[in-house]
This record gives structure tokens, C-alpha cells and sequence, in this order.
């Protein structure tokens, strides 16, 4: 019992869920694996967040009502006690001692090896307004939640959604896919109340050029939305948006979603920043000068990446895989040798359409080709995928 490895989790998201599964073997007999584990396990492990496991990628279905709270909310509870993981209930304030020492509520957890699992956080003073005029699908259920009720309330109006990109760290730390798919499927509801033509859909962003083309595009275009590719307001106001000019937009309803950055226990724990705000990590998933602490996820910069590289919860299982290989081998005193493939993959679900949005640094096709890129049937597909990760988190 003695020579058991303390390791510590911080955070109960796509990249911790997917470190603890490619960390732990699966349990053949889910029932028992709790039990088991407690007879047999070379790691005690603790796991410090809030219990609630968020879908995120279901999230824009709210505006079509296919998917609510109940279906992207899940409590992870018993999914880590099956896996014999101790489950802490708090927010961590700080990482000492070269992130051996974790504090949470005031208390410190001491570990043997750490992984940093605790998401983004937002660049919401880029743009003044933003916390007070504008809502993201990025903050989870409460404020899809206002928006749809919001949306619902119009007779009419103009809707503008958007998003901003932060490329300090050299990839794109930020969520245009999601935002593409926010208003191909409010086009497709509005349509579907009969009040389309009374309503102007905008899609704005400072990191596109005007006059861009591309599949999204078209979509958006078959559409009638209104593209303000280029545009960055410089305040977002009362009823709208202010313009750089001092010139005012109406806009009843905003969705907009900031670029992404690390959260504030990055910035005032002993964790080293990169230049975008994030954890500074190496392309074995190692946060640079700490040992054995680990990270993935949307709160990690990448060493050298591609520039069109985005967070996703694909590339976080892709980065959490080396991280749970590299620190098995560096609690067995060898040094880290995984790392991971750069690859965007995602489908963006039009409710009437669908593209697959692929792109991979060694040219890989999604699951050999099998799937055609652009059809409504890659909806179904997704839905799949949703399933199976979530019957995986209730029942495996
Ligand atoms: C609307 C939307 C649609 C998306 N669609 C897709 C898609 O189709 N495909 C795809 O691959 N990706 C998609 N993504 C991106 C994907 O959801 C993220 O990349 C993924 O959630 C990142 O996982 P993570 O574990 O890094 O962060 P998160 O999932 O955000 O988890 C972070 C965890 O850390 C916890 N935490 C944070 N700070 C602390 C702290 N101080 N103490 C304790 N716990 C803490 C949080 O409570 C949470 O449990 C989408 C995202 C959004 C918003």
C-alpha cells in the first residue's frame, strides 16, 4: 500500500476524463471495477473539481431544442468510483512547491504527480461589453439557456454572432466552428417559425478576411446571413455595438465567443504562462520546468503547432493519451517519449446539412474515408458519437 503513487487531477472535463481512461485499463466487469481496484492498484488517485461533467459539443443543439441541460450535464461521481478515484469537491486556488502541493478550499493536497485538466477561460476584457451585452455558448447551459428564451421572445429583430481568435501561442486558441454552427442552426428555427424574413443574422470576425470563400461560407451565404467578415466592434453597448468610428450597430441579441486564455490559477500559481496566458507546456504534455505535472486540454499551449490547430475535445484525448503514457513511464523513472498528432476534426451540424471539418498535420482522412464530407447523415453520425461517450461516462 505504501509504494502506491499519489497522483492528483485537477479538473473533471474531456481532458482529465480521457487521461484517467487512457491511464486506468477499462474495467472488464464495470460492477466490481471499484472493488477490485481497491484490492489492486499501483496509483492512488484523487481528482479536485466539481463533479459535473459538461457535453459541451451538444451544446449549440439547444437552439434547435433537441438537446437541453439534462443531456450535456452529468455527474461524474460514479463513474470515478468505479475507477476507485477519490473525488474532491473544491476549486483549486494555488500549485506550490513545483507542483507538488495543490490547494483546494484551503486545504493541501500533496501529490507524486499532477495533471492540470481545468479548461479555458476567456479574453473578456478584449472587448468592453462583453460580460454585460453578450452571451456564449462556451459558458455552458446558463447562457444558451437565456439566449434561446431571449430569441424566443423576438417578434423580429437582428441577431449578430461571432467569435475571436487569440494567436499568441501561435494556433487558434478560440471557437469559430461552434459559432458557424450557432447560426446555420438559428437560420434553420427562425426558418422553421415562419419569421425568418423579419429577422437580419450577422456573423462577424476580426480574424476572418472579407471576401474569404470556402465551404463554410457558401453555407452561410445559401443562408442569407449576412457576413461581416473583418469586423471587430470596438465596444459592445446597450442595444448593440459601438464601431472603432464611434458609429452605432443595432444588434438585439449578441453570441459572441472570446478568444481563449488560461484561467487565473495559471497566472498566480507557480505554473510558468505562455505568451497567450495559457500553461507553457511541451509537446510530451510536461508543463516546462515542473516535474511530473502534466497537463492537456483547453488550458494548454502546444510546442511548436500548426497555426490552424484549435482546442477541441478531440485534440484533448489526442494530448491526454501521451500525457497518461508519459507519466506512467516517468513514475517508473523512464523519461517521457509519447506525443501526439495535430488534427482538427469536427461536424458541424446545419440541422437541414452537415459538413465534416477535417484537417490533419500528416494527412490523415477521418475513419479511412469511410464518411462522405458534406451530408445531412454526418448529423446522425454525431449523434453516435455522443452516445457512446456518454453511456462510456454513465456505465463503464
Ligand atoms: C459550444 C461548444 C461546442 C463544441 N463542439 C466541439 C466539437 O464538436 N468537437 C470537439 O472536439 N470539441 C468541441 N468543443 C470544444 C471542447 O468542448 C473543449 O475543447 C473541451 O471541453 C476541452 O476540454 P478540457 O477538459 O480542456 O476543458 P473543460 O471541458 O472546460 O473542463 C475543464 C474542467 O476543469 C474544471 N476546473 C477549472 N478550473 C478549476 C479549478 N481551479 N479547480 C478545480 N476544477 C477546475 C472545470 O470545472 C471543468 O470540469 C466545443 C466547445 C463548445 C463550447
Amino acid at each position: 500500500m505504501g509504494t502506491r503513487r499519489k497522483i492528483t487531477i485537477v479538473g473533471n472535463g474531456f481532458a482529465s476524463l480521457f487521461f484517467i481512461q487512457y491511464l486506468l485499463a477499462l474495467p472488464v466487469v464495470p460492477f466490481f471495477a471499484g472493488f477490485l481496484r481497491r484490492l489492486y492498484s499501483r496509483y492512488d488517485i484523487t481528482l479536485i473539481g466539481n463533479g459535473r461533467f459538461t457535453y459541451y459539443p451538444a451544446i449549440p443543439e439547444f437552439i434547435t431544442g433537441k438537446k437541453g441541460r439534462k443531456d450535456v450535464c452529468l455527474d461524474i461521481r460514479p463513474f470515478l468510483r468505479r475507477r476507485h478515484i477519490r473525488f474532491v469537491d473544491a476549486v483549486v486556488t494555488d500549485i506550490r512547491d513545483g507542483g507538488r502541493t495543490v490547494i483546494a478550499n484551503g486545504k493541501a493536497h500533496e501529490n507524486d504527480a499532477l495533471f492540470l485538466g481545468i479548461g479555458p477561460a476567456f479574453l473578456e476584457d478584449d472587448i468592453p461589453g462583453t460580460r454585460e451585452y453578450t452571451l456564449s455558448p462556451c459558458n455552458g447551459p446558463d447562457d444558451m439557456e437565456r439566449f434561446m428564451r431571449r430569441i424566443e421572445a423576438l417578434e423580429e429583430g437582428i441577431v449578430y454572432l461571432g467569435f475571436k481568435i487569440n494567436r499568441r501561442d501561435g494556433f487558434a486558441a478560440g471557437r469559430g466552428g461552434q459559432m458557424y454552427e450557432c447560426a446555420c442552426l438559428l437560420d434553420f428555427v427562425l426558418r422553421q417559425r415562419g419569421v425568418r424574413d423579419r429577422f437580419e443574422i450577422h456573423f462577424f470576425s476580426p480574424n476572418l478576411e472579407p471576401g474569404e470563400t470556402g465551404a463554410i461560407t457558401d453555407r452561410l451565404r445559401e443562408r442569407g446571413i449576412v457576413l461581416d467578415y473583418g469586423y471587430e466592434p470596438a465596444a459592445f453597448v446597450a442595444g448593440g455595438m459601438q464601431d472603432a468610428d464611434g458609429a452605432f450597430r443595432r444588434a438585439d441579441l449578441v453570441l459572441y465567443s472570446p478568444g481563449i486564455t488560461g484561467s487565473r490559477l495559471v497566472r498566480e500559481s507557480c505554473l510558468p504562462v505562455s505568451a497567450g496566458g495559457q500553461i507553457e507546456v511541451d509537446r510530451y504534455g510536461q508543463v516546462a520546468g515542473l516535474n511530473r505535472v502534466f497537463t492537456a486540454g483547453d488550458c494548454a499551449s502546444h510546442e511548436n503547432p500548426p497555426p490552424w490547430v484549435p482546442h477541441q475535445a478531440h485534440m484533448a484525448q489526442f494530448r491526454a493519451r501521451a500525457a497518461a503514457k508519459n507519466m506512467r513511464a516517468v513514475l517508473n523513472g523512464d523519461s517521457s517519449a509519447a506525443t501526439y498528432r495535430y488534427e482538427l476534426s469536427c461536424i458541424l451540424n446545419m440541422e437541414n446539412d452537415a459538413l465534416w471539418l477535417h484537417r490533419a498535420a500528416d494527412d490523415k482522412p477521418p475513419f479511412w474515408n469511410l464518411f462522405p464530407r458534406h451530408s445531412k447523415r454526418l448529423i446522425g453520425i454525431k449523434n453516435l458519437f455522443e452516445k457512446l461517450y456518454l453511456f462510456y461516462l454513465r456505465y463503464l
